[in-house]
């Protein structure tokens, strides 16, 4: 998405070799009209899919599963973090170890709203690790719904992630791909060139 990355180049900054900072217009105060372009994006790429249900994670995830969620006519669902270790019998529940925060969590999806009739659409901000999104898997696994795929906003293509969720055979779709980054340079995977090579032209 161009304008996805054009904003990232104009606004990101980047932190270390791993953090990019995009909170003047993604993640802390967003741009609303963006955020709603992206959910339109989503929905073509997974609109012939018969999409049930976006999940999420709570904090950043939200206004993009949203987004989403209002362009596909899908209610969202977004997990919720805790630390404590409390386990109910109301909710699926799964471990995540936040590899930027180097703390241990836990993330909870109510069952009322989750289960074997559902078809899952996974939108995040970031795809990193994939910590945060595999135990999303975890617990989508146990409500007995189906996932259908993951959509990301931005991948950080040099970090594990991409790979952990493609290994459990989940088809995934970042909107901007970040092959590498260092300060003032910023290194995108030409997605229409990727499409151009796979169709053979
Ligand atoms: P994971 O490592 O599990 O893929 O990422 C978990 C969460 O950490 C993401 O959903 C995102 O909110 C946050 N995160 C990961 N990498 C970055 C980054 O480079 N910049 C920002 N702003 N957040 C990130």
């Amino acid at each position: 998405m161009k304008v996805l990355e054009e904003r990232i180049r104009q606004e990101g900054l980047i932190l270390s070799g791993t953090v990019l900072k995009v909170d003047s217009f993604l993640n802390h105060q967003v741009d609303t009209e963006l955020a709603l372009q992206i959910g339109q994006e989503f929905a073509a790429i997974f609109g012939d899919q018969p999409v049930t249900k976006v999940l999420t994670v709570e904090a950043s995830g939200i206004q993009f599963a949203m987004a989403a969620g209002i362009a596909l006519g899908v209610p969202f669902i977004y997990a919720k973090k805790n630390k404590a270790v409390t386990l109910s019998e109301a909710v699926y529940s799964a471990p995540v170890h936040s590899f930027t925060r180097q703390e241990d969590y836990r993330i909870s999806i109510s069952r009322k709203y989750l289960g074997p009739e559902d078809k899952v659409l996974i939108i995040d901000d970031f795809l990193a690790t994939g910590a945060a999104l595999v135990g999303l898997c975890e617990i989508i696994a146990e409500s007995g719904a189906e996932l259908l795929g993951v959509g990301c906003v931005i991948e950080k293509s040099f970090q594990e992630g991409r790979g952990l969720l493609e290994q459990r055979g989940v088809p995934v779709h970042a909107l901007a791909r970040i092959a590498s980054m260092s300060p003032g340079e910023i290194h995108f995977i030409d997605q229409e060139e990727l499409i151009k090579e796979s169709a053979g032209c």
